[in-house]
C-alpha cells in the first residue's frame, strides 16, 4: 500500500476554530456579517499596523477586483501585472473589460524587474495609454523590490495593487507585506499561510475605501427603508464562520510562520552538498520570507521533471513553479515586457512540501527521494 501523500501546503488548524464558529451558532450569526467578522478583521489590523484597514471578503481575487475598481480601472483601460504569478492575480483585470500588460521577473526576488517596468510604462504611455494600475506580486512569500516598484510607481503616479496572497507575515525593511500598496490583498484559501477554508482581505490605510468596500461588497444598498441602488454591487462579503476559523488561525499564525521556515532551513541543509540544486532563498536581510513555499532550481527541464516524478512515486506532491501569465493560452494576446526570466524559472523550478504541519516521519520520506535521485 501506499504511504500517505504528503501534500505541498495543506491546512494546518490551531485548536480554537470551533470555539468560534460555536460561538456563531450559540448566537445565530450564520450569516456574512457579525463579530467574528469584525473580531478577525481587528485581529488582522492589529498583526499589520501602520494604520491599516481591513475588510474581510470571501477570496482574494474577490478583493483584488474590488480593488481594482476603487483604484479607477475600467474597460478599455490597461494595467500592468507580473506576469510570474498565479491567475487569480490577472484575471480581475479582464473582468473589468480592461487588459492586462504583463512584466517579466528579476532573478533574486523572482518578483517584478523594476527595469522591465519602467520600460513597460514607458512604451504604453508612448502607445498612447498609461497603465492605470500595477499589480505587484510577493510570490512563494517572497518581497517584491518594494523601495524600487514604489518609487517607480510614485515618478509616473500609477498606484501600486499589492498582491501579498502568498506574504501574509512576510516583511521588507521591518514593515510587514500587505501594507505596501494604495490597496492591498490577502488570502485564506486552504493553502495559504492560514485559512477561513475560502476567504480574503483588502487592506487600505484609508478608512473611506474601507467602508466603500463593504459597501461594494455587500450589493451597494443605498441608505433607505427599500432596496434602492445606484452603483452596481457584489456579494463578496466573509462569512461569519469563515471569519470564526480566520479568528482561531490568527492565533497560530507567528507559529506557522515559524514552521514555514524551519521547513527551508531543513531544505537549506538537505540541498547543501547537491551542486545541481539551487534553493530560493533571501536576497538580503531587508528581505524577511514568510517561505509559504520552498522552492528550487534545477539545471533543465529534463531533470526538473524527473525529479518530480520521483517524489510523484513515493506519494510526495510538489508542483513546477506557476506557469508564467504570458504563456497562458488564454492571455497569449496581452502585450508582455521581459527578457524571459520568469519562463526559464517555469522551466526549471520546483515547489516542494512546505507545510507547517510536516512531520519529522514526512521529512524523512523527503530526504531519503532526494538522497536516492542525486
Ligand atoms: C491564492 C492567490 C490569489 C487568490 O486568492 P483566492 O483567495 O484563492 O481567491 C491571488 N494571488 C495569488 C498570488 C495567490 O496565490
Amino acid at each position: 500500500m501506499n504511504p500517505e501523500k504528503i501534500w505541498l501546503s495543506s491546512p494546518h488548524m490551531g485548536g480554537n476554530e470551533q470555539h468560534y464558529i460555536e460561538q456563531a451558532f450559540k448566537e445565530n450569526w450564520i450569516a456574512p456579517l457579525g463579530p467574528n467578522v469584525t473580531g478577525f478583521e481587528e485581529d488582522l489590523q492589529g498583526y499589520l499596523g501602520n494604520n491599516s484597514h481591513v475588510s474581510a471578503l470571501s477570496s482574494g481575487t474577490a478583493a483584488l477586483h474590488l480593488g481594482l475598481i476603487q483604484l479607477g480601472v475600467v474597460a478599455g483601460d490597461e494595467v500592468i501585472c507580473q506576469t510570474f504569478t498565479f491567475s487569480a492575480s490577472a484575471n480581475p483585470i479582464v473582468y473589468l473589460g480592461a487588459t492586462p500588460v504583463f512584466v517579466d521577473s528579476e532573478e533574486d526576488t523572482w518578483n517584478i524587474c523594476p527595469k522591465a517596468l519602467e520600460k513597460a510604462i514607458l512604451d504604453r504611455i508612448e502607445n498612447g495609454k498609461k497603465p492605470k494600475a500595477i499589480i505587484a506580486v510577493h510570490l512563494y512569500g517572497m518581497p517584491f523590490r518594494v523601495d524600487a516598484i514604489i518609487a517607480i510607481a510614485k515618478k509616473y503616479d500609477i498606484p501600486v495593487l499589492e498582491d501579498s496572497a502568498e506574504a501574509l507575515g512576510s516583511t521588507y525593511k521591518k514593515q510587514k507585506c500587505g501594507t505596501f500598496g494604495t490597496i492591498s490583498v490577502l488570502s485564506f484559501n486552504g493553502n495559504k499561510i492560514i485559512t477561513t477554508s475560502g476567504g480574503g482581505a483588502l487592506v487600505t490605510k484609508d478608512e473611506k475605501v474601507k467602508q466603500n468596500t463593504v459597501f461594494l461588497a455587500t450589493q451597494a444598498r443605498d441608505q433607505a427603508p427599500h432596496y434602492q441602488h445606484s452603483q452596481i454591487g457584489y456579494n463578496y462579503r466573509m462569512s461569519n464562520i469563515c471569519a470564526g476559523i480566520g479568528r482561531g488561525q490568527m492565533e497560530v499564525l507567528e507559529a506557522h510562520v515559524a514552521k514555514r521556515r524551519e521547513m527551508h532551513h531543513f531544505y537549506k541543509h538537505l540541498f547543501e552538498s547537491i551542486s545541481d540544486v539551487v534553493l530560493f532563498k533571501e536576497p538580503n536581510s531587508d528581505f524577511y520570507s514568510n517561505h509559504w513555499l520552498s522552492a528550487i532550481l534545477l539545471p533543465d527541464y529534463t531533470k526538473r521533471e524527473a525529479l518530480r516524478l520521483a517524489f510523484e512515486k513515493e506519494n510526495i506532491e510538489t508542483r513546477p513553479l506557476w506557469k508564467p501569465m504570458h504563456l497562458q493560452p488564454v492571455f497569449k494576446e496581452s502585450p508582455y515586457y521581459g527578457n524571459n526570466i520568469a519562463e526559464s524559472l517555469f522551466e526549471r523550478g520546483l515547489c516542494l512540501p512546505s507545510g507547517s504541519n510536516l512531520t519529522t516521519l514526512d521529512k524523512e520520506r523527503i530526504t531519503a527521494v532526494v538522497r536516492s535521485f542525486f
